[in-house]
């Protein structure tokens, strides 16, 4: 079965902004040679947030655009100014999307209600500047805190809904021929019943600002000659569509009897679930063109009669009565979305920015290298992405806390000796016993 029709799968990677970084720099001040410290603070980076949009239908839009960055925060300057934050990228989805860990499957939310938010991927937080370094014994720090990279990770959105509208009924009843008079689908129109396998989307415009999503769904006989087991595959896709447009053929030409058919359908609703057969519901009979006046009346009295239901009567052929069939759809969408929008999505509370915790205390790994010895492992490099050894006081002060978790007797132990070189992130050092 070809997939490329209805979107509602998509793969998707999110990237936060990384902190900026805090600066080192200090006051210039006629005859004072140096000044104080007045570095500023980093800003944190942007978040990447989804978000459920009522007025969303489709996953079409990510099947063209799957790599979502947040805007990193700028970095701190002089005179204590601070790095401007990165913006928070807000991904607006259609309510009814799931959102999966791809790597792993978990899921992380199920954003079912109107304006439901929930953050995939946290921004870095700011490196502080110099300013934080100061102290009466050190008064001019050459070091400032690196900000944290963003989180980054590969997302899988998957919709439960599939579109406003979903167009259901026995083959040949004219689904194919609605949805093409009503929208911009091209679906394949034909006197056999094999017609419709995949649902064809199309958009439904009511005039310049609105619009919904119709779904031609595939027929039950259809799926089932298919093999797809009593057309289980029919029943998930209305599953998926807050509105059922149910249409018969009202001129049963094909020998069929529209009141027979008509129960058919609701019996295969309620069987499969009550949710379902309570959808809100719209009656149809189409090929009203091939019967005489009378006759036509007669039949939509009986089918009235005996659904409960009001009745619609169109011509998808020749075009009768689609403009009023459009709106009537669009008012029932209306108030079925009223649903959602009604819940108040539960509140969202923005998580703190991502600061790794820096050990004190660590192990790290010596490695013997041919002209001396390397010095590496994940603290280390942790160390590093904050403390970057380019700043002079960062240099002391990493080696300071390297000595204190036995470096030098590590060395030794290793069979380092007086003049020996050690290398840790491509600086190079001498060692003395
Ligand atoms: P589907 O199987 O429900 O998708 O039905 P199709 O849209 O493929 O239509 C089946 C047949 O009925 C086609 O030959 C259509 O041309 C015909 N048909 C559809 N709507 C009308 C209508 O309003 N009037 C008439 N006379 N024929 C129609
Ligand atoms: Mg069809």
């Amino acid at each position: 079965m070809q997939k490329e029709d209805f979107v509602d799968r998509v793969t998707i990677f999110v990237k936060a902004g990384d902190g900026g970084n805090g600066a080192v720099s200090f006051r210039r001040e006629k005859y004072v040679p140096k000044g104080g410290p007045d570095g500023g603070d980093g800003g944190d980076g942007g978040f990447v947030i989804l978000r459920a949009n009522a007025n969303l239908s489709t996953l079409l839009n990510f099947k063209h655009q799957k790599k979502f960055v947040a805007e990193n925060g700028q970095h701190g300057r002089g005179k204590k100014q601070s790095g401007r934050s990165g913006r928070d990228l807000i991904i607006d989805v259609p309510v009814g999307t799931v959102v999966k860990d791809a790597e792993t499957g978990r899921i992380i939310a199920d954003l079912d209600r109107h304006g439901m938010m929930v953050c995939v991927a946290r921004g870095g937080k700011g490196g502080r500047g110099n300013t934080h370094f100061a102290s009466s014994t050190f008064r001019v720090p050459r070091i400032a805190e690196h900000g944290d990279e963003g989180e980054s990770m590969w997302l899988v959105l998957e919709l439960k809904l599939l579109a406003d509208a979903g167009l259901i009924g026995f083959p040949n009843v004219g689904k194919s021929s609605l949805i093409t008079a009503m929208s911009n689908a091209r679906p394949k129109i034909a006197d056999y019943p094999f017609t419709t396998l995949v649902p064809n989307l199309g958009v439904v415009k009511i005039d310049e600002e609105n619009e919904y999503v119709l779904a031609d769904i595939p027929g039950l006989i259809e799926g089932a000659s298919e093999g797809t087991g009593l057309g289980n595959l029919f029943l998930r896709h209305i599953e998926r569509c807050s509105v059922l447009v149910h249409v018969v053929d009202i001129s049963s030409t094909d020998g069929r009897d529209f009141i027979a058919d008509y129960d058919v359908i609701i019996k295969e609703l309620e069987k499969y679930s009550d949710y379902v057969a309570k959808k809100p519901q719209i009656l149809v009979a189409n090929k009203i063109d091939l019967l005489e006046k009378d006759e036509l009346n007669r039949r939509i009295i009986a089918l009235e009669n005996h659904s409960g239901q009001e009745v619609y009567p169109v011509s998808a052929l020749l075009r009768i009565n689609i403009e009023n069939l459009k709106k009537k759809i669009y008012e029932l969408i209306g108030k079925s979305k009223l649903h959602f929008q009604i819940q108040a999505p539960p509140a969202f509370e923005k998580p703190k920015p991502v600061r790794k915790r820096l050990e004190m205390k660590f192990d790290f790994e010596i490695t013997k290298i041919e002209n001396g010895f390397e010095i590496g492992g994940k603290h280390i490099e942790a160390w590093l992405n904050r403390y970057p050894l380019n700043q002079k006081d960062a240099m002391a002060r990493f080696l300071e806390v390297l000595e204190r978790n036995g470096l030098s007797e590590r060395l030794k132990e290793m069979g380092a000796k007086d003049g020996d070189t050690v290398w840790i992130d491509g600086y190079s050092f001498e060692y003395k016993e």
